[in-house]
C-alpha cells in the first residue's frame, strides 16, 4: 500500500508521459526558488526553456506514437544531462524547462545550455532508421531578468522565441531590449489596426521604364503609412508587423483594390505591380478570389496587373503555393519574382513556375562596377531568363553608370531613384507629360504653370 501511495504522489507531481515534473509542480518549485532568491555564494540561478524544432512535422510524418516516443527519449536525455540540483519539467507539448539553481558564472551557464542542446540533437535510433531533431533554448536569469516565477518564465519564453527566429538549434538569453522591441511591435500593431480602420494608409507608385529610357511601362505600388507620431513607418517594418498579427490580409486586400482602382484611371497599357506577401498565400486560394474581385470592381484589364512575389514564398509549402500561382496566372495577370538572387534556390524555382518577369535584387545593381563578377552574374541571369522567355527588371538604379551597365547587360526594364522615386498618384510622370504637352501646344495657363512648379 505504501508503494501505491508513493506512486500516487509521484503521479501528482510528474508528467505521465515523460516522468519529468509537471507544469504545476514545477511552477510551485519555481515560486519557492524565487522567494528564497539566488544565493550569491552559489552563483546564478537560471531558468532554461527548451523546445524541439519542428516537432509537429515528426507527428505529421511518423504518427503520434513516434512523437510520444521522441518526447520520452528527449526527456530521458535531459534528466541524464542535468546536475543533481536541477529540476526538469515538461511544460506542454514539446516544451521543456530546466531550473538550474546554481551556475558558477555566465560562461558556465551558457556552455551548460549548449550541452543540453547537443544532447537533445543526437540522432535517435528508431525502427527502420535514425531520426534527427534539434532543439532551441531561451534563458532567463533570476534577479536580473525578473524576481517572480511568472516574469522569469515569460522572459525565458521570449528568449526562446528569439532563438527560434534565428534558426534552429540555437539559444538566446533574455535581455530587456528584446522586451522593449516586443512591446514596441505590439504598440505598432495596435496603431496599424487603427490606421487600417481609418483608411490612413497610402499608396505611392514608382515608375518602371523600358531599358531604352524612353518608354514608361507602368508603376509599382508601394504602401506608405504616415504615422501621427512616428512619421512614415518603413514598409518593411509595418509589413512584418502585419504579417505577424494576421492584419496582412486586410492590408493586402486594401493594396490590391486601391492599386487596381488607381491603375484603371491611367492610360492603357500602363501596368501596376502589387507586392504580395507570403502570408497572403496561407489561406489557399482565397488570394485568387481577392485578385479577381479587385479586377472586377476596378474594371482593370487583367494583363495590366502584375503580382510580385518573393522566392521565400516558393521555398515554403511548394505544391499548394504553385497551384495558387497557376490559378492567379489563369486570371490573366502577370506574375513576377521579386528580389531575385537573395535566396538560395532561385534557379531551382525558375523552371517550376512560368514567371513573366524576374526582378533582380538591388544588391546586384549596387555591386555593379565595384566587383566585375557581379556583371558576369547579371549577364547570366539575363541570359537564362531570356532563354525561358522571362523579362528582366533591374531595381535600385541610382546612377547613370548603373543604368548604362544594366542596359548593356541586356535588362529589359529599369526601376530606381535615378528614373523616378515612389510618389503619390497625383504626381506621376505620365500626368506631368500631359501637362507639358498642354504648355507646349497652348499658351500656358496659370494652373498648368502652378502644377509644373509644385
Ligand atoms: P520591394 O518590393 O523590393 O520594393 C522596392 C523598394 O526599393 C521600395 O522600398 C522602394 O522605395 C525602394 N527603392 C526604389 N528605388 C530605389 C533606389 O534607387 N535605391 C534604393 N536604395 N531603394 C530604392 P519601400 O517602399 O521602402 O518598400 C520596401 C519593401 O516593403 C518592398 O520591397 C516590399 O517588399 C515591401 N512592401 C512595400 N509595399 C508593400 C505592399 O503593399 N505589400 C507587401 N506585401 N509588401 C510591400
Ligand atoms: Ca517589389
Ligand atoms: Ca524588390
Amino acid at each position: 500500500e505504501r508503494v501505491a501511495r508513493g506512486h500516487v504522489a509521484f503521479l501528482a507531481e510528474h508528467d505521465a508521459l515523460t516522468g519529468t515534473l509537471n507544469h504545476r509542480h514545477f511552477s510551485q518549485a519555481l515560486e519557492r526558488a524565487c522567494r528564497t532568491g539566488p544565493e550569491p555564494s552559489r552563483g546564478l540561478q537560471a531558468l532554461i526553456c527548451l523546445d524541439l524544432d519542428s516537432f509537429g512535422d515528426v507527428n505529421d510524418r511518423h504518427g503520434h506514437q513516434v512523437g510520444d516516443d521522441l518526447l520520452r527519449r528527449s526527456a530521458a536525455r535531459l534528466l541524464r544531462a542535468v546536475g543533481p540540483d536541477d529540476l526538469v519539467a515538461r511544460l506542454a507539448g514539446d516544451r521543456f524547462a530546466v531550473l538550474r539553481p546554481a551556475a558558477a558564472h555566465q560562461a558556465a551557464l551558457l556552455s551548460g545550455v549548449q550541452q543540453l542542446l547537443d544532447q537533445l540533437a543526437q540522432p535517435h535510433e528508431v525502427p527502420g532508421g535514425v531520426l534527427c531533431i534539434s532543439a532551441s533554448a531561451g534563458v532567463a536569469l533570476h534577479g536580473q531578468d525578473g524576481h517572480d516565477a511568472d516574469t522569469l518564465l515569460h522572459n525565458a519564453e521570449l528568449a526562446l522565441l528569439r532563438a527560434k527566429a534565428g534558426g534552429r538549434g540555437g539559444f538566446s538569453v533574455y535581455d530587456a531590449t528584446l522586451d522593449r522591441q516586443l512591446q514596441d511591435r505590439r504598440r505598432l500593431a495596435t496603431d496599424l489596426r487603427e490606421a487600417l480602420a481609418q483608411h490612413s494608409l497610402r499608396l505611392h507608385y514608382q515608375p518602371l521604364w523600358a531599358a531604352d529610357g524612353h518608354t514608361l511601362l507602368g508603376y509599382e505600388a508601394l504602401a506608405r503609412w504616415p504615422h501621427p507620431l512616428r512619421g512614415f513607418v518603413p514598409p518593411v517594418e509595418f509589413i512584418a508587423v502585419a504579417e505577424g498579427t494576421g492584419q496582412i490580409e486586410a492590408l493586402g486586400r486594401w493594396v490590391l483594390q486601391t492599386a487596381c482602382r488607381e491603375a484603371a484611371r491611367w492610360p492603357a497599357p500602363l501596368t501596376v505591380a502589387v507586392n504580395l506577401s507570403a502570408a497572403q498565400f496561407r489561406r489557399g486560394q482565397a488570394i485568387v478570389t481577392e485578385v479577381a474581385d479587385a479586377l472586377r470592381h476596378s474594371g482593370l484589364a487583367p494583363a495590366r496587373l502584375e503580382l510580385e512575389i518573393t522566392e521565400s514564398l516558393l521555398m515554403q509549402h511548394t505544391d499548394q503555393v504553385l497551384a495558387t500561382l497557376h490559378a492567379l496566372r489563369a486570371l490573366g495577370v502577370r506574375v513576377a519574382m521579386d528580389d531575385f538572387g537573395t535566396g538560395y534556390s532561385s534557379l531551382a524555382y525558375l523552371w517550376r513556375f512560368p514567371f513573366d518577369k524576374l526582378k533582380i535584387d538591388r544588391a546586384f545593381t549596387q555591386g555593379l562596377g565595384s566587383d566585375p563578377r557581379v556583371d558576369v552574374i547579371v549577364r547570366s541571369i539575363v541570359g537564362l531568363a531570356h532563354s525561358l522567355a522571362i523579362r528582366v527588371t533591374a531595381e535600385g538604379v541610382e546612377t547613370e553608370a548603373q543604368r548604362d551597365a544594366l542596359r548593356q547587360l541586356g535588362c529589359d526594364e529599369l526601376q530606381g531613384y535615378l528614373l523616378g522615386r515612389p510618389a503619390p498618384a497625383e504626381r506621376l510622370p505620365h500626368l506631368e507629360q500631359e501637362i507639358v504637352a498642354v504648355v507646349v501646344t497652348e499658351a500656358p495657363t496659370t494652373a498648368a504653370l502652378q502644377a509644373l512648379s509644385a
